[in-house]
């Protein structure tokens, strides 16, 4: 019987599917989130799967939300950091508001998440540490210089805290996805989707958040023990990193 599983922002979109997937595969997960009580509450009620409310930007508050979680379910054996938010505008119109917003949600969430977890994790000499970048932390993106920041730090932190740990039995890795057919992007007019984002796609369509749910499900097992510190591209072929 595989252990527990934390997902940020595993009521929607891309979280969501990874919360079911480690569900289907055995785990007992638990899934954050940020403020959509409805969207939260129906994904509960769909999937039986505990929902908890609290800012990943707010170290106590991780710190907190975590202790209930292992109170409940056991300790965490996988954490999955996958909440994010955009604010997007380019820097010369940007405001320190929208900068730090980002930052606090895309990348200080590591630090609350990963620094209220890894002591547990060393001490049972196992873990899995899997955090969701973005095809933009990789390649930079215009207009998001915030989200491009905090997804390329992901990866930094990644390598550090994989080297960190490697000894103790635990992975530490990223994701990239590419564009992921979410409610956001599916929201963007057909003809915008159809003339300029699928035709930058060498695979010719969107990603499914299933597909990036299988990527989390391949690093959260045994079989990928010796992959550590590395970040899995999963964007159709249109950056290679
Ligand atoms: P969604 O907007 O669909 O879902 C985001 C989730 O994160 C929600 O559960 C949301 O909670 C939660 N969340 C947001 N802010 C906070 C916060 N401060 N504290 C706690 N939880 C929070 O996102 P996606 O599924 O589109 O994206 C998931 C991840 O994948 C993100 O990190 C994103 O950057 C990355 N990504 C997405 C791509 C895409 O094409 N969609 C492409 C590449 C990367 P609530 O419901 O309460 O708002």
């Amino acid at each position: 019987m595989a252990g527990v599983a934390l997902v940020t922002g595993g009521t929607r979109g891309i979280g969501a599917a990874i919360a079911v997937a480690l569900q289907e595969a055995g785990y007992k997960v638990a899934a954050t989130y940020g403020g959509n009580d409805t969207a939260a509450n129906a994904f509960n009620e769909q999937t039986g799967i505990s929902v908890h409310k609290w800012d990943v930007g707010d170290f106590e508050a991780c710190k907190a939300g975590i202790a209930q979680v292992e109170a409940d379910l056991g300790p965490v054996e996988v954490l999955v950091n996958n909440a994010g938010i955009t604010r997007d505008g380019f820097l010369h119109r940007m405001t320190p508001e929208s900068w730090r917003a980002v930052m606090a949600t895309n990348l200080d969430s590591l630090f609350n998440m990963t620094r209220n977890v890894i002591e547990g994790m060393r001490g049972r000499g196992y873990g899995r540490v899997i955090s969701i970048s973005s095809i933009n932390g990789q390649k930079g993106q215009m207009g998001q210089a915030n989200y491009s920041a905090a997804k390329a730090g992901l990866i930094g932190f990644t390598k550090a805290v994989a080297q960190e740990n490697a000894f103790k039995g635990i992975t530490v890795n990223a994701i990239a996805p590419g564009y992921i057919g979410t409610e956001m992007v599916r929201a963007v007019p057909e003809e915008i989707l159809n003339t300029k984002i699928i035709p930058l796609i060498p695979v010719g369509r969107l990603g499914e958040p299933e597909e990036i749910a299988k990527c989390v499900l391949f690093l959260a097992g045994d079989d990928a023990g010796f992959i550590t510190g590395s970040t899995l591209t999963a964007n159709g072929g249109q950056y290679m990193a």
